[in-house]
């Protein structure tokens, strides 16, 4: 009897998924509440419930943060229109707009 194990023949396979059993890249969710299944419409994987619900935690921040970022850009925007009709209103009260129009159009 020996104590030395014999390497007769050693296989590697090498995994450069992008994703991992359970997962999938297309964000196209079903779930069967009645199996509480979740599965993908396009490859009809069977996912992770973990990893739907990580996926589904991660693209409600990207939406929240696209939120953030338009309701910015709706404030400087906001911003920007009062300060033109300001200046438009400047103009025409110093008479070198046109004088038959007494309103901003932006009114
Ligand atoms: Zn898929």
């Amino acid at each position: 009897m020996t104590n030395v194990l014999k390497f007769e023949r050693v296989r590697l396979t090498q995994d450069d998924r992008d994703h991992r059993p359970g997962e999938c890249t297309h964000h196209h969710l079903k779930l069967d509440s009645r199996g509480g299944i979740v599965s993908c419409v396009d490859c009809k994987t069977s996912l992770s419930t973990f990893w739907a619900l990580t996926m589904l935690s991660e693209q409600y921040q990207l939406a929240l943060a696209n939120i953030d970022r338009l309701t910015a850009r709706l404030t400087f925007a906001d911003a920007r229109l009062i300060s033109l009709s300001a200046a438009l209103d400047k103009r025409d009260c110093s008479g070198k707009g046109d004088s038959n129009n007494t309103k901003s159009p932006l009114d």
